[in-house]
């Protein structure tokens, strides 16, 4: 019987993520200068494919647009984070949210029309067809209306921002969960992988400051050391950008049905 056992984990192991143990997605929100500065040298260093979701209206995208354009042509997925990052205002916390930009004050209309100018922008960037999106502050919905429904068509997948690993045929692909970082430690940031590893599933981390440039923030010790041990592990783990996990998660939903 061990022998049977055996098989059946040798069975999940190459029909689930690309033969690996777990997959394992980078996001980096916000077009931060801190993404060009700190994590793409990170991330190349190691030759590691990561996500960046971009907000039209981001300073750098006008600023560093040579930068942008060289992370994409190097492998890193430019994704759309929308035009204006639109969240909702009368949720608790949300005192940064003006009300031109209060999700409550839009229409579907609106931010469709916004969403679909970004990925044009996007498209201006780098030349690709296919992307993802993120909402903003994971907001998915304006008033009682899930906004993705107007614009599914556009994007392979959307990353929401519930704390989640799921499996693979569990796995919402316009609500994908992830896990946001803010000032955790290299170990506890690897103890989170080890995790997906043991239970074969979707691990999805979300960046905003990398050794600075947001309150939200992970230090460039405890980054890195994560960085090194996804790269140590990589017979192991399947690391890529969002768009390539989802297109692979989407295969393999189609073929269960
Ligand atoms: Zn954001």
């Amino acid at each position: 019987m061990a022998g049977i056992v055996g098989v059946n984990a040798i069975a999940q192991n190459t029909t689930t993520w690309q033969g690996r143990q777990c997959a394992v997605v980078l996001t980096y929100d916000d077009a931060l200068n801190v993404d060009l500065d700190n994590a793409i040298p990170a991330l190349d260093s190691l030759g590691l494919k990561a996500t960046f979701y971009l907000s039209g209206y981001s300073g750098t995208l006008d600023t560093r647009l040579k930068d942008w354009r060289a992370a994409a042509a190097n492998g890193h997925e430019l994704a759309n984070h929308t035009l204006f990052h639109p969240c909702t205002g009368s949720l608790p916390g949300r005192g940064f949210v003006t009300s031109d930009y209060d999700l409550d004050n839009y229409s579907v209309r609106k931010i469709t029309d916004e969403i679909r100018m970004t990925n044009a922008f996007l498209k201006a960037m780098d030349g690709k067809t296919e992307r993802t999106f993120a909402y903003p502050c994971g907001d998915t919905k304006i008033h009682d209306t899930a906004y993705i429904e107007w614009v599914k068509n556009d994007f392979v997948a959307a990353r929401g921002t519930q704390p989640e690993m799921p499996a693979i045929d569990t796995i919402d692909l316009y609500n994908i969960g992830c896990y946001a970082i803010n000032g955790q430690t290299g170990a506890e940031l690897i103890a989170l992988v080890k995790q997906a590893m043991e239970k074969h599933t979707l691990l999805v981390f979300l960046f905003h400051g990398v050794g600075g440039g947001h309150s939200l923030n992970v230090s460039l010790p405890a980054h890195s050391e994560l960085l090194h041990f996804l790269k140590q592990n990589e017979k192991n783990i399947w690391i890529a950008p969002m768009l390539q996990v989802a297109e692979y998660i989407k295969q393999f939903q189609t073929g269960l049905k």
